[in-house]
């Protein structure tokens, strides 16, 4: 089978490699559709993330959506064909964290791409029948690969525990930001200010749900903010654009006892912001990591109309072209907000 296969920072080649056999438990997927997402990115412009380097050759991608290609041994079901979403994260449901309901912050976690677990930038995966959701006939494969992402700003959103009425901003309008702005309203949230440095990703945040729009780097976020909040501040502030500065200020915007959440991996693997500010305010901050229990609220969502994932997908490649749809991510050139590989 063809595998986009990293070696290193920016050199990703497709090559033919054995197709993986089920264990028990596992389904064998034809991928399908596979979105790019900004952790790729950060392998593939810096070989890893943190502490998770490639060290070998390393399949990226976890946004995936397939066809039921195959059944392991022990496994009943679904039946071949069937088109499937699929949760990429695999925890191991035993430890205490699993079992206080935090799959999401098992250490014992594997997760398809984080090395050493391979990614779905393949034309067939290995994965347990348990993590994966049978798509409606409304959603296509586009639209199952949009559940991961969209499972990280429902968990984003729920973390902000909104209430009715709050104000909040969003910085950065990519994939996860745009699909917050739209969980934020429809989490209740009255206004919706949102940055990006990008013109064409505020276009979209309006379109999305965001009442005001400032492209950063033209003008200051926060004095923004403090204008059309009369000093006030918002209630709720979501970081998700992945920079150094903007948990600095995520940390200046949110009122006086408001909520900052953060879910943007910045390259430096450092956060900073001003204590004294955070302190006096008496913040409230959170990290996203990743999503929990997501999957089937996503799809009714999704296939219901309340969310449009869809709009978001603005370029497609086939498989062989991997690199170029990694290379336009992360140039974020030509308008790009999700980069999808279809196969
Ligand atoms: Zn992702
Ligand atoms: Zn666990």
């Amino acid at each position: 089978m063809k595998s986009a296969r990293l070696y290193g920072p920016r050199d990703l080649r497709v090559e033919e490699v054995p197709c993986p056999d089920p264990q028990a438990g596992d389904l064998l997927i034809r991928v399908c559709a596979v979105g790019i997402c900004g952790s790729d990115v950060h392998y593939y412009e810096d070989g890893g993330i943190g502490a998770n380097r490639v060290t070998e050759a390393h399949e990226l991608g976890h946004e995936f959506a397939g066809v039921v290609a195959a059944l392991g041994p022990g496994v009943e079901g679904p039946p071949l064909g069937t088109r499937v979403a699929v949760d990429p994260a695999i925890p191991c449901g035993t430890c205490e964290f699993c079992l206080e309901g935090n799959p999401n912050l098992c250490p014992h976690i594997l997760f398809v791409s984080t090395p050493p677990t391979r990614g779905s930038l393949v034309e067939y995966i290995a994965h347990p029948a348990s993590l994966v959701f049978p798509l409606p006939e409304e959603m296509d494969f586009a639209d199952g690969a949009m559940l991961e992402p969209l499972g990280v700003a429902i968990h984003t959103v729920n973390l902000a525990k909104l209430r009715p009425g709050d104000t909040a901003a969003v910085l950065g309008s990519g994939p996860i930001g745009l699909l917050t702005i739209q969980m934020a309203r429809l989490g209740g949230v009255r206004t919706v200010y949102a940055t990006d440095l990008i013109p064409e990703r505020l276009a979209m945040a309006q379109r999305m749900g965001a009442d005001e729009v400032l492209q950063a780097g033209e003008a200051d976020p926060v004095a923004w903010v403090e204008e059309l909040t009369g000093g006030r501040g918002v209630d709720v502030v979501f970081e998700a654009a992945w920079a150094a500065e903007t948990v600095a200020q995520a940390v200046a915007m949110a009122k006086p006892g408001g909520r900052v959440v953060i879910a943007g991996i910045p390259s430096e693997d450092v956060l900073s912001f001003p204590a004294s500010a955070a302190r006096r305010k008496g913040l409230t901050i959170k990290l996203v990591r990743r999503m929990k229990h997501t999957y089937p609220r996503s799809i009714a969502l999704v296939q219901q109309g309340l969310v449009d994932v869809r709009s978001l997908i603005t370029h497609r490649f086939p498989l062989t072209e991997a690199r170029e749809a990694l290379e336009l991510a992360a140039a974020r050139a030509d308008g790009v907000v999700k980069a999808l590989v279809e196969m």
